[in-house]
């Protein structure tokens, strides 16, 4: 290498990591891929690909600008609780929560005696307070764990009792009956699909019996020759011996009061009031909260729960304890906001978008999602884009918002729905570099 030769111009590695974005960088990500990124871009210059002062901001652009791989999306589908986005987005009050509990933090200690506690007594006492029929609570890890603690435990080895009506898939091939079998328990198929009858709970009913389960079909809905039998039916059942039975009630989307809106959808109170012994819940669909699965009811049973060797492995996390408390406790929440929205109130903003970006407003009906209110119609507002946009503004590309429209009838649709207000103008910026991007012809 001559003195001349211009890759002696191609800066140190020590040089570079020494530069502030590198060194924020590195915090992120770790010195090792920092580096790699570095050692990657001064090769490419020695190969003359790049000239050597673009070492620095080629390396830069390579590096990921999350440490995590999860990129946060604008959710324009208009569909609520979306399983593939994560959900339900957290409340300001649970994320604040969260953010507190990061460090070391009180989760199973008495601080006045400095003696062990019960882990997450602030949540249960968050859940037994807010459903008043629910003499105790616990948090597992999801509606199908809760399911799982609540099986195994009333009824592993003996049978479960429960309606052809009910025998749910609840998403992705999961289907509840194969969850409760793998739990040892047997299931003890009642009624028809159609109709199920209380002396077909009766006729099943016997020695062997752990639980009945009563099952909301939440994600379908089957309407004209049908009955069903109610909790209120249900309660009081017992064995040939003389012992209760107890009634089970997986809700699903977990409300914990009845929401005027979904006059369909079961809540815990009322499940509670109307016979179930436990209710298991959801934490992340309706209720708005951090994935978790709730079970609610009789506090003797809910201690017999917690006690059971598989609720150590079903157990919750300080965050997701956080943010369950905090979303139970607080108000409102993103998923109740989308939920009530006001159509008025989309309409404007959708009109005031497509007003900047030349385009038209259609009418549209939102979704409940996550497998709740499948009939539920959610009236509201979006701005039409060419269905070639959807696939921009799907992508990532540098420091853009990602975007996830609906495509419906082959037009791209920006339902306002689920997109907080405040970041309208962060929709209009994407939106704008797609159309852009995909040369759209004026409307
Ligand atoms: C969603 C749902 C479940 C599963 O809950 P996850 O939190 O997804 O594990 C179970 N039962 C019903 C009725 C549901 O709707």
């Amino acid at each position: 290498m001559s003195q001349s030769d211009p890759r002696r111009a191609i800066p140190r590695t020590d040089s570079v990591l020494a530069q502030a974005p590198f060194v924020d960088a590195a915090r992120r990500l770790g010195r090792t891929t920092v580096r790699a990124a570095v050692a990657v871009a001064q090769e490419r210059a020695r190969e003359g690909e790049i000239a050597p002062d673009e070492v620095a901001a080629t390396a830069l652009a390579t590096l990921p600008l999350r440490a995590s791989s999860l990129t946060p999306v604008l959710n324009a589908t208009g569909v609520v609780v979306h399983t593939n986005l994560g959900r339900a987005p957290l409340s300001s009050s649970a994320i604040e929560a969260v953010m507190d509990a990061c460090g070391y933090v009180d989760v199973e200690m008495d601080l006045p005696s400095g003696r062990r506690s019960s882990r997450g007594v602030g949540a249960v006492e968050a859940l037994t307070t807010a459903v008043p029929g629910a003499g105790g609570a616990l948090a597992v890890n999801n509606g199908a764990a809760a399911l799982v603690l609540a099986t195994t435990a009333l009824a592993a080895g003996r049978e479960v009792v429960i309606s052809r009506g009910e025998m749910v898939e609840i998403g992705d091939g999961f289907r509840l009956p194969d969850l409760i079998a793998s739990t040892g328990a047997r299931l003890r198929e009642v009624g028809t699909t159609n109709r199920t009858h209380l002396r077909d709970y009766t006729d099943a009913i016997g020695r062997e019996t752990g639980c009945v389960l009563k099952v909301h079909p939440s994600n379908f809905r089957i309407d004209g020759f049908v009955s069903g039998v109610g909790l209120e039916e249900l309660r009081g059942l017992t064995r040939p011996d003389g012992t209760p039975v107890p009634v089970v009630a997986d809700i699903g989307s977990g409300l914990l009061a009845p929401d005027p809106a979904l006059p369909d959808e079961p809540d815990a109170a009322t499940s509670l009031r109307h016979g179930a012994n436990l209710v298991t819940a959801s934490g992340d669909k309706l209720l708005g909260g951090p994935q978790a699965g709730l079970l609610l009811g009789d506090a003797e049973l809910v201690e017999h729960l917690r006690r059971h060797p598989l609720a150590r492995a079903l157990r919750v996390d300080k965050l997701t304890l956080a943010a369950l408390e905090a979303t139970v406790r607080g108000g409102a929440t993103p998923v109740s906001d989308s939920l009530h929205a006001d159509a008025d109130d989309l309409r404007e903003r959708a009109e005031r978008l497509a007003a900047r970006l030349e385009r038209e407003v259609v009418a549209v009906r939102g979704r409940v999602g996550g497998g709740g209110g499948p009939g539920v119609p959610l009236p509201g507002w979006a701005v039409e884009v060419p269905e070639a946009a959807v696939a921009r503004l799907r992508d990532p590309r540098d420091g853009m918002p990602v975007v996830l429209a609906r495509v419906d009838d082959g037009r791209g649709l920006l339902d306002l729905r689920c997109v907080p207000p405040e970041q309208d103008e962060d929709l209009e910026t994407a939106t704008r570099a797609a159309l852009a991007e995909i040369g759209a012809p004026e409307p």
